[in-house]
């Protein structure tokens, strides 16, 4: 097995861009030092969204990485490097943390729902609660609405880790996908798409991706748990489009 890209990796922009150690620790040269030695024709790097309350990237960071990106593509020719971002789905209306004048920095968009993005509204900020402390008990045709919406309104090459905060609807959210053609990540870090829920859903022509979700350099392109829980699932690996079989 050929590892192509990993998309979904954080660096230390995701926390400040200062080397505090505190959310990410990887600059974005050691990622793709990390992603030369494991042999990866590209790497996208994807810092959190600007919405969050905790951590995520700075517009004025957004330039920085930028520039840095396309500094480290000439400096590394034998490797792409694209920069991403992993935006927060803020409500069910679909919306995520991208303004339309920051769409030019990036070539490529995930989203992902996250218990701390700032909340829209008190309905959100009521979901934020219950998928933090039971899960989503009373959220799931929330949660589903919000990643539908998002895949409708946006365009997203995948969502990351559906439905690991919060329960949601898988079938509806894999009709959709396949809609829009809209990826779906199997995270190697979260264990969502679970086994489970690949086993409903694969009979839909949907794009699979794995993301190693790496928070430190050591882990990038680690996507031994993501590829378990595909054979778990008897999923084809043929149809990871971010591996080669
Ligand atoms: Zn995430
Ligand atoms: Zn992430």
């Amino acid at each position: 097995m050929k590892i192509l890209a990993d998309y979904h990796n954080h660096t230390i922009f995701s926390c400040g861009g200062n080397d505090n150690r505190r959310h990410a620790t990887g600059k974005v040269e050691d990622n793709v030092s990390a992603a030369l030695e494991k042999g990866l024709d590209k790497i996208g790097i994807s810092e959190h969204g600007f919405n969050h309350a905790f951590y995520g990237l700075s517009k004025e960071n957004a330039k920085k990485e930028r520039d840095e990106i396309d500094r480290l593509n000439k400096k590394y020719p034998q490797i792409e490097i694209l920069m991403g971002m992993e935006c927060n789905i803020l409500d069910d209306s679909g919306r995520i943390d991208m303004p339309d004048d920051m769409k030019k920095h990036f070539d490529y968009v995930l989203a992902g729902y996250h218990f701390g993005s700032k909340p829209t509204s008190l309905k959100s900020l009521f979901h934020h609660i219950d998928n933090f402390i039971t899960k989503g008990f009373f959220s799931k045709s929330y949660n589903t609405r919000s990643v539908v919406n998002a895949m409708k309104n946006n365009d997203l090459l995948y969502i990351t880790h559906p439905g690991d905060k919060g329960r949601v609807d898988i079938e509806e959210i894999a009709k959709v996908a396949e809609q829009t053609g809209t990826g779906l990540e199997i995270n190697g870090h979260h264990n969502r798409l679970s086994a489970d829920m690949i086993r409903q859903i694969k009979h839909r022509d949907i794009k699979f991706f794995i993301g190693s979700d790496a928070h430190d350099p050591k882990n990038i392109a680690n996507f031994d748990r993501a590829i378990a829980i595909a054979k778990e699932a008897q999923l084809d690996l043929n149809r990871i489009v971010n591996i080669k079989i």
